[in-house]
């Protein structure tokens, strides 16, 4: 079931989420929910609490891409936390929390997080470029942070152009520092 995306300045978004101490049959159908209105969004990731649930649960879906094993693939990530990060670089960012907005956020190129996955187990993701960029939008989602906390001055969004709201790469071999990405 979609959901509606809580959008600043609602005061959930500021909040700290608690983790899961276990995955119950609700844990699951939010999930789908999650998946459902990321979707309807043209979203790559969503974390619980932009739907209102102050969980640590993050759900992740890069558009597929024949160069990029770790796109296309969908990734449910309960009680993530960030082990390891790279150097740091300027990559384009949005929101679906800030729609029609977007800036430059500096980011770790890679990323290494820890997680429980849907079977209960942990697991451990190595990322890098957008899968990193994503996970660490979406981790500050659990901890109250959007991406603006990121920038010097709100004097740096920039409102995305009305044709740049699908979430369409234009090219694979284009630099992803320049797509578009709303989490
Ligand atoms: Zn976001």
């Amino acid at each position: 079931m979609q959901r509606r995306v809580l959008e600043l300045p609602d005061p959930v978004l500021r909040e700290v989420a608690e983790s899961i101490p276990v995955i119950t049959p609700e844990v699951e159908a939010l999930v789908d929910d999650m998946f459902a209105t990321m979707h309807a969004n043209f979203g790559i990731g969503l974390a619980a609490p932009q739907i209102g649930e102050l969980l640590r649960l993050v759900v992740i879906e890069l558009p597929p891409n024949e160069k990029d094993p770790q796109a296309g693939v969908p990734y449910v990530l309960i009680n993530p936390e960030l082990r390891r990060l790279g150097d740091r670089e300027s990559m384009s960012e949005g929101c679906l929390s800030l729609p029609g907005f977007r800036a430059m956020v500096e980011r770790a190129h890679t990323a290494t997080v820890t997680y429980t996955g849907m079977d209960g187990r942990s697991a451990r993701l190595d990322a890098s470029g957008l899968l990193a960029q994503a996970l660490q939008h979406e981790i500050d989602h659990l901890n109250g942070v959007l991406f603006i906390d990121h920038l010097d001055s709100l004097g740096e969004l920039e409102q995305i152009p009305p044709d740049g709201l699908d979430w369409v790469p234009a090219s694979a071999d284009e630099d992803e520092n320049h797509e578009d990405t709303q989490a």
